[in-house]
């Protein structure tokens, strides 16, 4: 298993899942730039392997004994080859992904330039849709090996998002070594063990008719706004676009940007059990919400739930409960 790393550190920071892959002890991490190396470079000792391809102007630590890089272009393998340096290297194959990767077809070309390089394998993306492509991808594998038997006996495949019997489908029938990259079904594998809560800093009766906000809109009955700490900071209602394959996710998706044109918007915290309207738009370090008057109100100082994704949201501190 290569666990990887990357963006946020899915909602713990990287250096702290770099200190956890330490702990667990595996022999290579993987992030997702050469920026955020220096996040996890002291923290843990192993390899590291880059998932950006290597592009020629990145010019910093290439011939890094620690570190892995990955090539989606015969021209970028040629150009760390002829440096006579050696770097390591694991050769990204095209999938039907269609993001980064050599063509099989390009092989041979792959193949003549491995001597120049510390081969560490192939790899490759797959889309999460589908599993014809897994099915496709294990004659793309014996074909790969195939085509490149002659100058290395390295068998080993890194994979991304598929499961350990997907990955031994794959590479079993080519006897090969399989890395499997993992995230999310790692580090956010166990949500009900994880708890996004936010702090209420401060609870304010409002009569019909009265202004608040930067706005000055007008309560239109009796309510309380809650100011709740967590603004755009720390990425509240900064969504990523909804991936809406299903005719009901569209529904939702075009209902939900419908209330945002009347400037009526669904805040991500719970109070008393259900998800609250903003009062208005979030603001950088806190957000204002909206308690209909029949609603106790929190006390300040109350903790509330918030439906945030762990992947976008920044957050203050993190508390560790329980064994550690
Ligand atoms: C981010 C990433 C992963 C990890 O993805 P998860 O779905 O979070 O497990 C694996 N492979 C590549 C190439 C990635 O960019």
């Amino acid at each position: 298993v290569v666990p990887v790393t990357k963006g946020n550190g899915y909602g713990f920071g990287n250096r702290t899942l770099a200190a956890e892959s330490t702990v667990i002890g595996v022999a290579t991490l993987a992030v997702g730039t050469y920026e955020e190396m220096p996040h996890v470079f002291d923290t843990f000792a192993g390899d590291i392997l880059v998932l950006t391809p290597w592009r020629p102007w990145q010019t910093g630590s290439v011939d890094d004994d620690r570190v892995i890089h990955t090539v989606s272009r015969v021209d970028d393998l040629h150009r760390l080859a002829v440096r006579g340096r050696h770097p390591r290297v694991v050769v990204e194959l095209m999938t039907s992904m269609r993001r980064h990767g050599i063509e099989v077809t390009e092989l041979p070309d792959v193949a003549k330039l491995l001597e120049a390089v510390r081969f560490e394998g192939c790899a490759m993306h797959l889309p999460l849709a589908g599993d014809h492509h897994q099915a496709a991808a294990a004659p793309l594998v014996e074909q790969a090996l195939d085509a490149i038997h002659e100058y290395t006996d390295r068998r080993t495949i890194w994979l991304s998002h598929v499961t350990p019997a997907q990955g031994a489908a794959i590479g079993g029938p080519a006897t090969t070594d399989v890395r499997l990259r993992v995230a999310t079904a790692m580090w956010l594998g166990d949500r009900t063990s994880l708890r996004a809560r936010a702090t209420v800093l401060d609870v304010h009766q409002v009569r019909r008719g009265q202004s608040y906000g930067y706005r000055q809109r007008r309560a239109w009955r009796h309510g309380t706004i809650l100011v709740i700490a967590g603004g755009t900071a720390h990425g509240i209602s900064l969504e990523a676009p909804t991936p809406a394959t299903t005719a009901r996710q569209r529904v939702v998706a075009v209902a939900q940007g419908g209330l945002d044109a009347m400037g009526k918007a669904l805040s991500p915290f719970r109070v008393s059990g259900k998800r609250r309207w903003f009062a208005e738009p979030p603001h950088m370090q806190c957000s204002m919400i909206w308690l209909p008057g029949d609603v106790k109100p929190p006390a300040i100082g109350d903790e509330v739930d918030v439906d945030v994704r762990f992947t976008t949201t920044a957050f203050d501190h993190i508390v560790w409960e329980g064994k550690q």
